[in-house]
């Protein structure tokens, strides 16, 4: 590998506090270090363009049992989008649901070097660890699905925190899992019965506990371990009229809930996009928007992502199958429905977002308005939720919306305009600056996540470089088009100090790392819950306790992030 220095480009590396300043990035090795002298380096030169630390998506959907059912159900989706193989790169398919190589090859076109995958079922870790073993290029993690699993009922039932630390602690390390995902607390148990919940104090069959007893007792938990993220939350009530107060109560649910030392926040909330709806059935829906952004910007504790939606045919896939099975009868498209043992599922439909359906249209406005309203660019980050609200490619198209009034506009004048009006867009005029874009697709997000090594480009971190084709000091928000096409297809990539993407074109695919999280409990408290474990399996379960552990040979290329959670106990 050849040290590097990124010349001469505009740079944005907000947690450094570098605002589009001319400056170079130097990488040695994999990392980003002071300074190298030019005559020993390979000199990118970045003069005139846009230099920002590599993108780190916080939530998207690209490995494991879910986006694989997605594949095998869509042969339609594949036909419009075949990939040719390269010199360099493997050949696939393409759109909504991508094979594994493409994903790859596509996040870094655009810049990205770290995805997350946001929900492992515990039983299918292997299968979601070989899918991204086979991603090529980018740095990844995987969130191991918490909020409907049978222990975490049972301790949370019991009352008992110190076991259901111990449980998390276990399963996170058996799995490799990041980080501590819940969807649809209760919800998705309740599903085993053709049942929901409506609501935070609904109760769960069987155990007796609400939604908001399971989300407040694995914030505390997770905080108590010292997790290096929050937990990552899909709320109850997804895509049901009126759901912004659901969304809301959450939030200020675990208000209480001390975060861990060093951090203001307890609770990320996932694609808000679709749990922002005012109204009280899908005739009168409008936007919840600017009342859930209110509650953030007042509330230091919470962050979100957007899953902004995108007018196009894509692929809904999600671990809340009371709500899939919903959809399914909405739209009467195909529908696979998955249950995961006792502790997940997941249900896959097919949908297109048209700019003809009322709904639609106040959805597209809500991720906006949610992006526009809140102040805090370090709160609220980009996604899609690829690919519910649209596949990731399409990135650089919202990039454009959020950075020019003017793109809205040409694009709300083709939209109905009784239905603009219930929502707030077209009164604002917020337009994101080159800083806050560099915030909410890198900064930020890798601050959330808490991988230092991530979203800077201070001496240390890795050698994540991303340089687009765009002037800032001459582009002008009427430019919006030629936004569009610099983020579309990076002028540079460089990932761990390798270039992998050269004017828009993969030039090489090494493998990425994959993070998982060791968070050490006291000894005694392992063994006692183990031996839970151990017997409601042997009742219980249908597979052995053996299926679970993920051997080191899944993860060829770890990088483990230990955290000591005994000190809370
Ligand atoms: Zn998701």
């Amino acid at each position: 590998m050849v040290d590097l220095i990124v010349k001469g480009g505009f740079v944005y590396d907000p947690l450094n506090g570098v605002d589009g300043e001319r400056m170079d990035i130097s990488i040695s090795g994999s990392k980003v270090v002071e300074d190298l002298r030019e005559r020993d380096a390979k000199v990118v030169d970045a003069s005139g363009m846009t230099v920002m630390p590599g993108g780190v998506d916080v939530h998207s959907h690209i490995a494991g049992s879910k986006i694989n059912i997605g594949r095998l159900l869509r042969p339609e989706d594949h036909r419009k989008d075949v990939v040719p193989r390269t010199r360099v790169t493997r050949g696939g398919v393409g759109y909504s649901c991508p094979s594994t190589f493409v994903a790859g090859y596509r996040y870094a076109q655009m810049g990205y070097t770290s995805v997350m995958e946001a929900a492992m079922p515990p039983l299918g870790a292997r299968h979601v660890h070989e899918e991204l073993n086979d991603t090529p290029i980018f740095d990844k993690a995987a969130f191991t699905l918490f909020g409907n699993n049978h222990f975490v009922l049972k301790y949370v039932k019991e009352g008992d925190m110190g076991r259901l630390k111990a449980f998390i602690a276990w399963l996170l390390r058996a799995t490799r899992g990041y980080a501590v995902k819940i969807v649809n607390p209760g919800g998705v148990e309740n599903w085993k019965w053709g049942r929901n919940v409506g609501g935070l104090d609904d109760l769960v069959y069987n155990f007796e506990v609400s939604p908001r007893q399971i989300i407040t007792s694995l914030a505390r938990a997770n905080e108590e371990l010292g997790l290096p993220h929050t937990i990552h939350l899909h709320c109850n009530n997804l895509g049901i009229p009126g759901n912004y107060e659901t969304t809301i109560d959450t939030m200020d649910a675990v208000k209480g809930v001390k975060p861990k030392d060093g951090r203001e926040t307890n609770i990320h909330v996932v694609h808000v996009q679709f749990n922002a709806l005012d109204g009280d059935s899908w005739m009168n829906v409008r936007s919840g928007a600017s009342k859930i952004a209110k509650y953030v910007n007042a509330n230091p504790h919470v962050t979100l992502d957007l899953g902004q939606a995108i007018f196009t045919d894509t692929t809904t896939m999600t671990g809340d199958g009371p709500w899939q099975f919903r959809l399914w009868n909405i739209t009467g498209n195909k529908w696979v429905n998955s249950d995961v043992e006792m502790e997940a599922g997941a249900g896959v439909v097919p949908y297109t977002f048209k700019m003809n359906n009322p709904a639609n249209v106040i959805q597209w406005a809500i991720g906006l308005e949610l992006a526009l309203h809140i102040y805090d660019p370090w709160r609220v980050y980009m996604t899609t939720d690829h690919p519910n609200g649209g596949p990731f490619t399409w990135y650089p198209t919202v990039i454009s919306w959020l950075m020019s009034r003017k793109a809205r506009t040409d694009i709300m004048l083709e939209m109905n305009k009784a239905v603009m009006r219930r929502t707030t867009l077209a009164n604002v005029y917020r337009e994101y600056t080159f800083g806050e874009i560099a915030t909410v697709t890198r900064a930020a997000t890798a601050k959330a996540l808490g991988l230092e090594e991530k979203g800077h480009l201070g001496p240390g971190a890795d050698g994540d470089v991303s340089v687009y084709a765009i002037d800032p000091t001459t582009w002008r928000p009427s430019m919006y088009r030629d936004i569009e096409k610099a983020f579309a297809k990076a002028a540079y990539t460089i990932k761990g100090g390798d270039i992998v993407v050269k004017n828009g074109e993969i030039a090489a695919a090494p493998q990425g790392k994959t993070y998982w999280v060791d968070a050490k409990v006291p000894e005694k408290a392992d063994a006692e819950m183990m031996k839970d474990v151990e017997a409601e399996f042997r009742n219980y379960y249908t597979v052995s306790l053996n299926n679970y552990p993920v051997e080191d040979a899944y993860l060829p290329a770890q990088q483990v992030l230990s955290v000591d959670g005994r000190r809370g106990w």
